[in-house]
């Protein structure tokens, strides 16, 4: 059994290192935002409440993110959480379920190269692939978008969001001995790599 939760700024590398583990692991990715982002563009309920929240670079309610994760995790063993948990109840409410995950992979990394990935980051709105205009270009063609919450007063919200409800889980997974830190301002390849090291200590 593997249960992976992925720690880290926005813009670490989550999602991008998630793609990855999910192919030589054969785990399940679940996305919380990119659940979300479907829920907007679906225009459903949930999609509704979300967008406003989103858009401010705020949290959406721990409540209604558990719920989401109930359903996501239906039916997977072998998982891979990025973008959740994002608050130390939600942390708590996940071992209220029976799902404490075995690793807390946190990707650590500098703001100012947040910054820098956040505006170059661009989106392929229908298979949610991320790439960057600086680092991971787009193959030529594709039509990508770019994320409304990634415009630079977004940002600055969401690192602030961050620091205060999020970056809190590092020492609570750390307290409970299955936190694994890597340097996330190295090529994506290397991050890849050292993530790989950790998952063949695991295996
Ligand atoms: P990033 O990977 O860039 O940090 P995500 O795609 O994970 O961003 O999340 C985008 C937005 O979706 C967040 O800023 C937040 O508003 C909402 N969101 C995603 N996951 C959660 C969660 N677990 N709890 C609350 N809000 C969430
Ligand atoms: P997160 O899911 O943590 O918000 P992403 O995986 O979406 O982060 O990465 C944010 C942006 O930075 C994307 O445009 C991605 O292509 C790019 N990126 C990811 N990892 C690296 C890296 N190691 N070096 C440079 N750019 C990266």
């Amino acid at each position: 059994m593997v249960r992976i939760v992925l720690l880290g700024p926005p813009g670490s590398g989550k999602g991008t290192q998630a793609e990855t583990l999910v192919k030589d692991y054969h785990l399940a990715h679940i996305s919380t935002g990119n659940i979300l982002r479907e829920n907007i563009r679906k225009g459903t309920m949930l999609g509704k409440q979300a967008k406003a929240i989103i858009g401010s670079g705020q949290l959406v309610n721990d409540e209604i993110m558990i719920g989401i994760i109930k359903d996501a995790v239906k039916g997977k063993k072998n998982f891979i959480l990025d973008g959740f948990p994002r608050t130390i109840k939600q942390a708590e409410d996940l071992e209220k379920i029976n799902l404490s995950p075995n690793l807390s992979l946190y990707i650590n990394c500098p703001d100012d190269a947040i910054i820098k990935r956040l505006s170059g980051r661009r989106t392929n709105p229908i298979t949610q692939q991320t790439y960057n205009i600086y680092t991971n270009p787009p193959p030529k063609g594709m039509h990508v978008v770019q994320r409304e919450d990634d415009r630079e007063n977004v940002v600055k919200d969401r690192l602030a969001v961050y620091r205060k409800s999020t970056a809190p889980l590092i020492d609570f997974y750390k307290k409970k001995g299955i936190l694994r830190e890597v340097n996330g301002e190295q090529t994506i390849e290397n991050v890849a790599k050292n993530v790989n090291a950790i998952m063949q200590k695991i295996a």
